[in-house]
């Protein structure tokens, strides 16, 4: 099992220690290489994502990757931008699926803004395809016509599109509570009528599990108003990019969020949701929870082996039960911890 880890700029480095230490913890054969990547690169390579980084890459079974970007690469041109070498990478290797998943531990129920009868617990993993839809679509742009300016853009999804994040989504779904969600726009937009169709289709691949439908505006407010409804849920590229967000949001703690970006043979990247946090970079004390869960993704979805990614799981659910918080879900009442001590934890607790 090869791994590429990339730990990026700001608390990207003390994040991914931290994952790399409870990967190493565990009894398996992996290897890991480390690569540049983002501002670092920029400064050593000149290059955000470099030869060296996209060799590793493509040698590696899987990505592991801390976060990019800091007010120092800010001004940079577009191409020298950080960012620009997160997007690269992902091209690079295909990610077509996103796979977000919005877990409250219970234990930090009163970080959510929603009451916590209605988010504690909460469990659900949000599919979004990567690729295609009107971010993608040509045509697209702002023109003259019939003297004023006129801007317009292109939804577009072609069947095998839907079918492959569609079996990505019934796939991960299998491995958790066998319902699944696809939300389009079927009453008003015709692209999503071929998006629902498709999934209605693929749904016979997968007897065990169930398969519903939700318009796109209902699962927003379904999302607030009882979102423990949800097991997985699947969209496309625009409405996942806002349903994941309102979703990470019901937890209210970004140090907690792990992400995977998978191609077709399950190669991926695995990065926390949260960025590079340059306001507390260096200081110890960043959240390494979702790098660590990061890494607990990885060999879910990647390298298939269930029971290592369960462990890391309890253990972080145990750590969180020994009252343990680094400064962002730090309540009274509770101790405060850096991000070595919160590691050594996990460590301990596995
Ligand atoms: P951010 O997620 O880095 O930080 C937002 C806030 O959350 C900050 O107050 C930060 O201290 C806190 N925070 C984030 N992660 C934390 C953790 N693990 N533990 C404790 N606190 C944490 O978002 P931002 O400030 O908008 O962006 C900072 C930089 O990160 C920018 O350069 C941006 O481009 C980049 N960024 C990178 C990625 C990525 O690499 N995937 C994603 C988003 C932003």
């Amino acid at each position: 099992m090869k791994i590429c880890v990339l730990p990026g700029d700001g608390i990207g480095p003390e994040i991914t220690a931290e994952a790399v230490r409870v990967l190493k913890a565990l009894d398996l054969k992996l290897e890991l290489e480390e690569g540049l990547l983002g501002g670092c690169a920029i400064d050593a390579a000149k290059d955000p994502f470099p030869e060296a980084t996209q060799r590793l890459a493509k040698e590696a079974d899987a990505v592991l990757l801390g976060a990019v970007g800091g007010p120092q690469w800010d001004n940079n041109p577009r191409e020298l931008r950080p960012e620009r070498g997160l997007l690269r990478i992902r091209k690079d290797l295909g990610l077509f699926a996103n796979l977000r998943p919005a877990i409250l531990y219970p234990e930090l129920a009163n970080a959510s803004t929603l009451k916590p009868e209605v988010v504690a617990g909460l469990d659900i993993l949000i599919v979004r395809e990567l690729t295609g839809d009107i971010y993608f679509g040509q045509p697209r742009g702002i023109e003259m016509r019939d003297g004023e300016r006129y801007g317009f853009n292109t939804m577009h999804y072609s069947e095998s599109e839907i079918r492959r994040i569609l079996r990505v989504a019934f796939d991960a779904a299998r491995k958790r509570n066998k319902k699944l969600c696809s939300v389009d726009k079927m009453n008003v937009l015709e692209c999503t009528q071929l998006w629902r169709d498709v999934a209605t289709e693929t749904a016979k691949e997968y007897p065990d599990v169930a398969l519903s439908h939700m318009l796109v505006d209902n699962a927003a407010m379904q999302l607030v108003k009882n979102p423990k409804q949800f097991d997985v849920m699947v969209t496309g590229n625009m409405f996942g990019d806002i349903l994941s967000d309102e979703a990470s949001m019901l937890t209210g703690s970004i140090g907690m969020l792990p992400s995977a970006s998978l191609d077709a043979n399950n190669k991926g990247l695995y990065e926390p949701s949260h960025g590079s946090a340059p306001d507390i970079a260096g200081k110890g004390v960043a959240n390494p929870l979702a790098t660590i869960l990061s890494a607990a993704m990885m060999l879910r979805y990647t390298f298939g082996n269930e029971a290592s990614a369960l462990q890391i799981e309890s253990a972080v659910k145990k750590v969180l039960a020994q009252g343990l918080r680094t400064g962002d879900i730090y309540e009274p009442g509770t101790t405060r911890v850096g991000t070595r001590e919160m590691g050594d934890a996990v460590l301990a607790a596995l």
